[in-house]
């Protein structure tokens, strides 16, 4: 397979020659056709998409493959299901199926490459807790954590958890030193808490600015601690809704490309019509024309609807960051965190690229064709 366009990278017209699942040769051309070629984007934060749901009751391995193929749809080569805080059996039926899934199709495991747990270790509190289910909170358990890995053939790579828990640094150790991304979030943790954790091994902040009291101290307090803690990346959901424009560029200069990671958060009814839904956890909520989701009749979020491809627009719109960083952002940084040998378009790399115009007059993103592995499974009719 051949793929001409500019590298996103670079900014430079080429070529990509695919050979089997990896970029065989990168080949300088004197012009290429006015599409980006990017390293496939990677969402490591992901409840639903179009109208399919990880964390529904009885959820199916059908489910999570028509979410895969939904969210190669948008340019997303890989991601991370993510369960959110419930009781040990309903998690277990979650991992189950989305293992499942990944062993009916290697393409389908290949775009799934970790799974992330978040909750139920985070903190009982109105404002951190969010949406999560208060009955189902509980402090962290390594015996779970072993039974979840049992169940998912040691498939869970993310874990994010509130480190105020009592036994919570002996549980990041732990895990970490199993290979897991533990992440801090949904947290009123005080600076030293976040401090030891990171010292256990936490990495990651789960988006960062979100999950958090409507109403904190000016400082100091858990975000400015996160933000400043240079071992910490930070996930940040910039749908344009979950972070006013300024809060999203000043977070984002503070914590730099480096260290920063789009993500979605992304519900069931995103992707779908506007109007008004119900909803088996939320109750019911309402899909606004501008892409904001609010429980119905009123202000509050009932959770993210948009996609990654219009979060790194959104990044573009609202803060000094170029194209370029807004998608490293959003495929080299989270291939970095997993560990996983993707998020680059050169030479020798797995082919796994998503293909975009973007007009600049708009500031919107079209994605053209989405490439995982080596095989084109998506691409726009013409
Ligand atoms: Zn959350």
């Amino acid at each position: 397979m051949l793929l001409e366009g500019h590298l996103v990278e670079s900014g430079e017209p080429a070529r990509l020659v695919i050979a089997g699942s990896t970029v065989q040769q990168v080949e300088q051309v004197e012009n290429g056709p006015d599409v980006w070629i990017a390293p496939g984007l990677i969402d490591i934060q992901v409840n639903g998409y179009g109208g399919h749901d990880v964390n529904v009751e009885g959820v199916t391995p059908a489910d999570i493959i028509e979410l895969t193929h939904a969210l190669w749809r948008k340019g997303v080569t890989a991601f991370c299901p993510t369960i959110i805080t419930q009781s040990e059996a309903y998690i277990g039926h979650c991992l189950r199926t989305i293992v499942a899934a990944r062993d009916s199709d290697p393409l389908i495991a290949h775009a799934i490459p970790a799974i992330h747990v978040e909750g139920p270790y985070i903190s009982a509190e109105d404002g951190p807790r969010g949406a999560h289910l208060l009955e189902h909170i509980r402090p962290p358990s390594i015996a779970e954590y072993q039974r979840w890995q049992a169940v998912a053939g040691g498939r869970v790579g993310i874990i994010t958890l509130a480190p105020e828990h009592a036994g919570s640094n002996e549980y990041i150790r732990t895990v970490a030193a199993d290979g897991i991304l533990v992440s801090i979030g949904h947290t009123a943790a005080t600076g030293e808490q976040i401090r030891t954790a990171v010292e256990a091994g936490a990495r990651l902040s789960t988006h960062l600015g979100n999950g958090a009291h409507a109403r904190i101290a000016r400082h100091p307090n858990y975000i400015w601690d996160q933000l400043a803690e240079d071992r910490l990346s930070a996930s940040f959901i910039c749908d344009g809704h979950h972070l006013p424009p300024s809060v999203m560029k000043t977070m984002l200069r503070a914590k730099g490309c480096e260290r920063s990671v789009l993500i979605s958060d992304s519900v069931a009814i995103a992707g779908l019509a506007a109007g008004i839904y119900e909803t088996p956890v939320g109750g019911k909520v309402e899909l606004l024309p501008n892409g904001r989701l609010n429980l119905y009749g009123t202000p509050y979020l009932a959770g993210s609807s948009s996609s990654l491809p219009e979060c790194i627009a959104q990044v573009v719109r609202h803060t000094d960051a170029t194209l370029a960083q807004a998608v490293m952002m959003a495929s080299t940084q989270p291939a970095k965190l997993l560990g996983l040998e993707r998020g680059t378009t050169q030479k020798g790399a797995s082919a796994d690229l998503t293909l975009f115009t973007y007009d600049e007059t708009t500031g919107s993103i079209v994605i053209q064709a989405t490439v995982v592995r080596g095989e084109m499974v998506y691409q726009r009719p013409s």
